[in-house]
């Protein structure tokens, strides 16, 4: 689901440059020109994530808007073109989210890293450590505001156990003296389970002590601040933060996934391999005569019946590990019952063997050979024992499984 933004400006050329922008995004941009409009848009509409708003507009000249949409509950970027101290702090503590100047075009590139914020911070569930009430609820209310989930504890210990039962935690804002175990002791232990990469850690403490800023960072963690904060500058760490860990996520999933498929890929299967569970198979797979639906179908015709394999593969195999082996060649690691891994992998089959591909107006029928390996061994021996079974499947007149089970 796309995203609904407003955007207020009176100014058509600039107003056009904010909806493409926003567009391109992702996001469904409803623009109005004025006071008025604004108003309807709110009464039509109802909820937006967030709102864009000129400061002065024909109708409204003195940041009425900003009232009306703040108002309406809704989250509000400003946007200024007269810069003024005093309406900025006014409108910051009113809770707008940012107060941004419009002196050039220039500062629609501030404007949407922003934006890409405000979106994407759904994603993020922040861990605040504070044994003071007042400070974790003053930084839940700073993150809830901007989309992002909190979970508070008041203490490391409570913070370990916490990130030991989640799996959806993706960073920490902790302060350091607390009763039980201090941040910094914290931050030692978290980074002997998760790296600076995969768990951000944000130091925060009122102590006066000057050497804590290094003892912090030194014991891991990403970032610090000084208690008490500015706000923005707050923001500014966290965004950063999190921009750090989307960027480390986005590299590592170019790195380890298939383009065409989403699937995994062949890297992934040797980093990842199972090693905690009793009993591991594998199964390899490979589309019989697939030559022949690129000849007859061309490659774009290959490549459908490839995505929608793959996508066969996720839903019959969602607790395994699926993965785009090389060409028209996939693997499975599973650590399910010997039984059911084949039930379910001899289902799937059928199901493939049913399934007609739209392609351009044709049809692609395809059918799959099936090789398993389910006694154990290295990964390496298993995936070489479950292709000698996969030959044999082809050579017996392929569209089958064949396992050593
Ligand atoms: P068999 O039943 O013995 O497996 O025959 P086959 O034709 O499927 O096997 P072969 O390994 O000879 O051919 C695989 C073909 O897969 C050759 C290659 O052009 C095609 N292929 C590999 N990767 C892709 C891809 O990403 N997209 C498309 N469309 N074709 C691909
Ligand atoms: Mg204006
Ligand atoms: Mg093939």
């Amino acid at each position: 689901m796309n995203h609904k933004i407003l955007v207020v400006e009176d100014s058509r050329a600039y107003r056009n440059y904010l909806c493409q922008q926003l567009t391109s995004l992702g996001c469904d941009v409803v623009d109005c020109e004025n006071y008025q409009e604004t108003k309807q848009a709110l009464d039509k509409h109802g909820n937006f994530h967030f709102a864009v708003l000129d400061y002065c507009l024909p109708d409204a000249q003195d940041g009425e808007v900003i009232d009306l949409v703040l108002n309406h509950e809704q989250k509000v970027i400003v946007l200024t073109g007269t810069f003024n101290e005093q309406t900025r702090e006014h409108f910051i503590a009113k809770g707008v989210v940012d107060y941004i100047l419009k002196d050039s075009m220039a500062s629609v590139s501030y404007l949407l890293p922003l934006a890409k914020r405000l979106i994407n911070n759904i994603h993020h569930h922040a861990l605040v450590v504070d044994d003071s009430q007042t400070v974790r609820r003053h930084v839940t209310q700073l993150l809830e505001h901007q989309y992002i989930k909190t979970t508070q504890v008041e203490n490391g210990e409570e913070a370990l156990k916490v990130l030991n039962e989640s799996n959806d935690i993706t960073f920490v804002i902790t302060d350091h003296d607390m009763p039980i175990k201090d941040g910094i002791t914290m931050t030692r232990e978290i980074r002997q389970i998760f790296d600076k990469n995969t768990m951000g850690i944000l130091g925060l403490s009122g102590s006066d002590d000057s050497t804590m800023t290094a003892r912090f960072l030194k014991a891991g963690a990403n970032d610090f601040l000084h208690k008490p904060f500015n706000q923005e500058e707050f923001y500014c760490r966290v965004h950063q933060l999190l921009d750090m860990k989307e960027a480390t996520d986005n590299l590592y999933r170019m790195a380890n996934q298939d383009a065409l498929t989403g699937l995994w890929n062949r890297r992934f299967l040797f980093n990842q391999a199972c090693s905690g569970c009793e009993k591991r198979s594998i199964a390899m797979l490979d589309i019989d005569h697939f030559k022949k639906v690129n000849d007859t179908y061309g490659h774009d015709g290959g490549d459908s019946a490839l995505v929608t394999l793959a996508n066969i593969l996720k839903i019959y195999f969602p607790d395994d590990v699926v993965v785009r082996f090389g060409g028209e060649e996939f693997c499975i690691q599973s650590c399910a019952e010997t039984d059911e891994f084949l039930t379910r992998l001899e289902k799937m089959r059928q199901r493939v063997e049913k399934t007609s591909i739209k392609h351009n107006e044709q049809q692609i029928d395809v059918t799959i050979s099936i090789g398993v390996c389910t006694s154990e061994g290295s990964l390496e021996e298993q995936i070489k024992r479950a292709d000698d079974r996969l030959y044999i499947a082809k050579e017996a007149g392929r569209n089958q499984l064949v396992s050593d089970g």
